[in-house]
């Protein structure tokens, strides 16, 4: 399936430079989401995975339809303040910007192994705080799965010791 045909490249949005890669147009296509999400949850059916998290927003949108094909947990990962329960809270910076990312503590249990998802890879900034994060609780990031992989930002670097999949290259 050629994925990128149903993703949108917006020119300079959030701002001048940035060539944003809008999904909103796959997920609009219910067979092409639902085929998306089932090849992401492959690459993960033979990982022994207990539970999925991922990072508002856009890690919901991938993280939870995996977790129900899978029938496995989801535990989201949010910015400040929006959690209601005891926190682990690490700082991260973004392709544009900087902001402290949240888990519930005891969301995950010691041992548990744990598929990492977002939409996107850019810098990494955003999966390196999902990891560090999962790891002090104790959870073992089983791998990693992407939508989408900006290739140029080296987001891959930062993820040497992990096995990572991406629907889409660019
Ligand atoms: P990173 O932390 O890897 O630099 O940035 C990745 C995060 O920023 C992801 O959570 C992703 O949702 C968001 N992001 C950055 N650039 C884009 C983009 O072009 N398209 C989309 N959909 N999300 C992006």
């Amino acid at each position: 399936m050629d994925y990128k045909q149903y993703v949108t490249v917006v020119e300079n949005f959030p701002k001048e430079g940035i060539r944003f890669k809008d999904i909103t147009t796959l997920m609009e296509n219910g067979p092409v989401y639902k085929q998306a999400i089932e090849e992401m949850a492959d690459f993960a059916a033979d990982k022994n995975i207990d539970v999925v998290v991922g990072p508002e927003a856009r890690g919901f949108v991938v993280g939870c339809p995996i977790a129900v094909q899978m029938g496995i947990g989801f535990v989201p990962v949010r910015k400040a303040g929006k959690l209601p329960r005891a926190v682990l809270e690490v700082d991260y910076g973004l392709e544009y910007g900087k902001d402290s990312l949240n888990i519930h503590k005891g969301s995950i249990k010691p041992g548990q192994r744990v598929l990492i998802t977002d939409d996107l890879l850019a810098t990494g900034g955003t999966i390196e705080a999902t990891i560090k994060m999962v790891e002090e609780l104790g959870g073992v990031v089983a791998g990693i799965a992407f939508m989408i992989e900006l290739s140029y930002l080296n987001g891959k670097d930062r993820l040497k010791q992990y096995e990572v999949f991406s629907l889409m290259t660019y």
